[in-house]
């Protein structure tokens, strides 16, 4: 793509959003924001804090945000938006930690993958000053750190807010028109609600991952080399999913549990019902199951939640 051209990404906005965007915790995600936020100039200035001296130090040779802060009070004393960028099991104690230095006025915001444990960790801690509007932007990739982010990783993907009842509604436009600026579509729903769909379509699908993986590692009958070396197509997409990163995972199962149990709950019982029909011969049965899921695939596709190419549409787009 010539570089006069905007690209799928489009022009920067002819007015920045915010005054100074902090974002705190800059693995995949923060780094991602802190790319798309410079590229279409939705912030005056980015300041990144992260408690890992190695990422901050990596985060200034990248150069991805305009000040790389040395403390929590440095990093957002000027800021008009935060966003805690962490796993969803570290964001309570920040919250504690910024709380007396925090802008009056100023929006709190988080992209953990589990609402209803962050809005019971962060709020309580909040001045009432400050307005939280959690989100969770339902784009990712299996890598993490700050070398991974991209401007492009929230291109066309859903964002799903989740404010509290009575939070000031401007807060809520206001984020919105900053995730709508960084490629997302957004939504507004109820944080249980956004835990029950999000441990179907995300959680479970990433335990029974892991879990395959994970027996496949055991079994004594075959070993590891072969599991590597024959490892077919619908093992190696598993391989991907378990790859993502072990803490952020951990912390989504330990802090979405009634959800992700109902879930397993029902995945189980469905397991069963399949065991039966390969037990009992039913080919028809089997037949007409995989005929409707087929179809949900060909629906997320159709509707450019991903591509029909065989990394599942994963590589980055040019942006
Ligand atoms: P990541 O790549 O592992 O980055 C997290 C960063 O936060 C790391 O640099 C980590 O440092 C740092 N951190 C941890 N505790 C901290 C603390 N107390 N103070 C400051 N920095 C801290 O993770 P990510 O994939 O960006 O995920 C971040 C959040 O986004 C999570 O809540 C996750 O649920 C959510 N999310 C992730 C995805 C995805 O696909 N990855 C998608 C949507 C939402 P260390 O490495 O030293 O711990």
């Amino acid at each position: 793509m010539p570089d006069h051209l905007p690209g799928p990404l489009g022009a920067p906005l002819a007015e920045p959003l915010f005054d100074c965007v902090t974002l705190i915790g800059i693995g995949l995600i923060g780094s991602s924001l802190a790319h798309v936020a410079r590229r279409k100039g939705l912030a005056r200035k980015i300041i990144a804090f992260d408690a890992d001296a190695g990422v901050s130090a990596r985060v200034r040779e990248l150069a991805i945000a305009d000040e790389v802060a040395g403390s929590l009070k440095s990093a957002v004393r000027d800021a008009d938006l935060v966003i805690l960028c962490v796993p969803v099991g570290a964001m309570g104690a920040i919250a504690q930690e910024i709380a007396p230095f925090l802008r009056a006025g100023a929006i709190i915001s988080d992209v953990g993958s589990v609402k209803c444990s962050v809005l019971a960790a962060v709020a309580p801690h909040l001045p009432p000053g400050a307005v939280f509007v959690p989100a969770h932007p339902i784009a990712g990739t299996e890598f993490s750190g700050p070398d991974a982010g991209f401007a492009s990783l929230f291109l066309h993907r859903w964002c799903i807010l989740t404010p509290p009842e009575m939070t000031d509604p401007k807060a809520v436009a206001k984020l919105s028109a900053f995730w709508t600026g960084a490629g997302a579509n957004v939504e507004v729903m109820q944080p249980a609600h956004h835990d029950l769909v999000l441990a179907i379509t995300s959680h479970v699908p990433h335990l029974i991952a892991y879990n395959i993986v994970g027996t496949a590692a055991h079994l004594e009958e075959v070993t590891q080399s072969e599991v590597i070396k024959f490892s077919a197509s619908g093992f190696r997409d598993f391989t991907r999913i378990a790859a993502s990163d072990p803490t952020m995972w951990r912390d989504i199962f330990l802090n979405n549990k009634e959800a992700v149990i109902e879930m397993l709950g029902r995945f189980t019982e469905d397991l069963i019902a399949l065991q039966r029909m390969i037990r009992h011969g039913d080919g028809q049965g089997l037949f007409d199951l995989f005929t409707r899921t087929r179809a949900i695939r060909r629906a997320i596709i159709e509707q450019g939640q991903d591509t029909a190419a065989p990394d599942f549409g994963r590589r980055r787009e040019e942006s």
